[in-house]
């Protein structure tokens, strides 16, 4: 809230004010609807995102993926972890404040259900003052909230396995639960653990287990926005050592009588990690912004600009000129995002439709006899041949030999295209062969390289794969 928005000052101000709190709460509502329909969004049988371990199978953007093309994986990973640190030089922890799920459910729990819901607790506004539980209103109350988190927990639990197990294999498996005990003990084990974690961990997941909390403050620059309280405007509350110096607005003002801060400590009982941010930065804070919100409103009734920002050091703090958002730091991160995700893209679409490997056996040929008296060398081959699409297809190839040989080299076994079904590896002998004089070497045998190219007969444009080869030929006196 800067200095023009408050000119009209006080409550005229604050009529048009929109707290951070409630814009919030509409970006967990659209992060948590995506969270639940994402999984069920398919394409001919492919999923936007889906990471199968049972099927061994990746789905991204409608696309599927094989084991062997998790080479993906390692992209994504980098694009999710280049992503947060990135978005933590530019905006602090906001990941924490916006989109983790540990804080999400902590508002569900604690400002939902036991605020507004069931009244445990008496505002939101006030997260310090823990619900008092020698009442037995209170105890019927607690075990109702419990009851109704197991449940949404189940719903969270199930909605983060569907992201590994698909939602039509998982409803069809939880029907069967003997047959599928992984499965259903891996769910019962995140409802047990987000119980724990959202009623009785609390926010001190966020402070002392999240590794994140540990790394992100070396990521922070002068430019880092966070929630920060504007001493200059404000007045000093703590010392050098972090001690608290002021609890009274007039003994601050006997040492500073500029200092606006009132010391009503609305920012203080509101932070849901229990810290004064009066103090400076801190590693509990999570970007929640509930101390701006509540100082906007303190100050905002005073016709005054918070003293709490969404800001960064140099401008708030360091008086340092306006926050600089496109630093190099920020392009840096920017294009390297970009980079990668340019680098997934193009190995991604260069995805082949199947798999196909080609072993030549050990025998390098056999010479053979044709009814009609020719002599017909053979080489043998095993393909290994993976239908990596959705559904049954018929598959044959061809023998691309080299230029003077066209057509020369022959399929002799299988004669007809061979069925192989989704996500099945067929393991198919191949024989090729050879019924007139290709090369006239006395001396030794002569390797031909040849080019097979695989196919499905209903798809052969897109389901279509090039494998390089060899065809052995004797040496000419064995041929006879
Ligand atoms: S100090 Fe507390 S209330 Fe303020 S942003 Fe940080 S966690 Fe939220
Ligand atoms: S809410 Fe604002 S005025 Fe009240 S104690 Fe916090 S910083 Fe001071």
């Amino acid at each position: 809230m800067s200095t023009e928005e408050v000119s009209l000052t006080g409550k005229a101000y604050l009529s048009k004010w929109i707290p951070w709190r409630v814009k919030r709460y509409w970006f967990y509502g659209v992060m948590t609807i995506l969270s639940l329909i994402i999984p069920w969004i398919r394409i001919e049988g492919n999923h936007l995102f889906l990471l199968s371990f049972d099927k061994l199978k990746l789905h991204l953007m409608f696309v599927q993926f094989d084991m062997q093309e998790f080479y993906l994986l390692p992209f994504l990973l980098m694009l999710l972890f280049i992503g947060i640190f990135g978005i933590t030089v530019l905006g602090g922890r906001v990941f924490c404040g916006w989109i983790c799920p540990q804080t999400i459910f902590r508002v569900i729990y604690r400002d939902l259900l036991e605020t507004k819901l069931l009244g445990l607790r008496k505002r939101i506004k006030n997260k310090q003052q823990e619900p008092d539980y020698s009442k037995i209103e209170n105890k019927i109350k607690r075990i109702v909230a419990f009851l109704i988190w197991t449940g949404l927990s189940f719903i969270a639990a199930a909605d983060l396995m569907w992201y590994f197990v698909p939602p039509e294999d998982f409803l069809a498996y939880i029907q069967n639960p003997n047959e599928h005990l992984v499965l259903v003990g891996t769910v019962i084990g995140i409802v047990v653990f987000l119980v724990y974690d959202i009623i009785f961990l609390q926010e001190n997941y966020c402070i002392y287990v999240c590794p994140y909390s540990r790394i992100q403050s070396v990521l922070y620059d002068d430019d880092t926005i966070m929630a920060i309280y504007n001493p200059n405007r404000g007045g000093e509350i703590y010392n050098e050592h972090k001690e608290k110096m002021f609890t009274k607005q007039k003994d601050l003002l006997s040492v500073n009588t500029n200092a606006e801060c009132t010391t009503c400590e609305s920012c203080v009982t509101v932070c849901p990690t229990h810290i004064d941010i009066r103090k400076g930065l801190q590693l509990e804070c999570i970007n929640c912004l509930e101390c701006v919100d509540a100082c906007t409103s303190v100050m905002g009734a005073l016709g005054k600009p918070s003293l709490v920002e969404w800001s960064s050091e140099k401008e708030t703090l360091f008086m340092k000129g306006k926050t600089h958002y496109l630093r190099p730091k920020i392009i840096g991160y920017i294009a390297i995002l970009i980079g990668t995700a340019v680098i997934m893209v193009m190995m991604g679409s260069e995805k082949e439709n199947m798999l196909l490997n080609i072993n030549k056996e050990n025998r390098l040929y056999s010479i053979n006899h044709t009814d009609e008296g020719k002599v017909r060398i053979d080489n043998a081959y095993t393909f290994l041949l993976q239908n990596t699409l959705s559904e049954d297809h018929d598959y044959y190839f061809d023998v691309i030999a080299p230029k003077g040989m066209e057509g020369k080299i022959k399929i002799g076994t299988p004669t007809e295209p061979f069925k192989v079904k989704p996500g099945i590896v067929k393991k198919k002998v191949i024989v090729l062969y050879a019924d007139e004089m290709l090369v006239k070497d006395a001396r030794k045998d002569t390797v031909i390289p040849i080019t097979i190219k695989a196919y499905a007969m209903d798809d052969k444009v897109k389901v279509t794969v090039l494998r390089q080869s060899t065809f052995t030929f004797p040496r000419a006196d064995l041929v006879k």
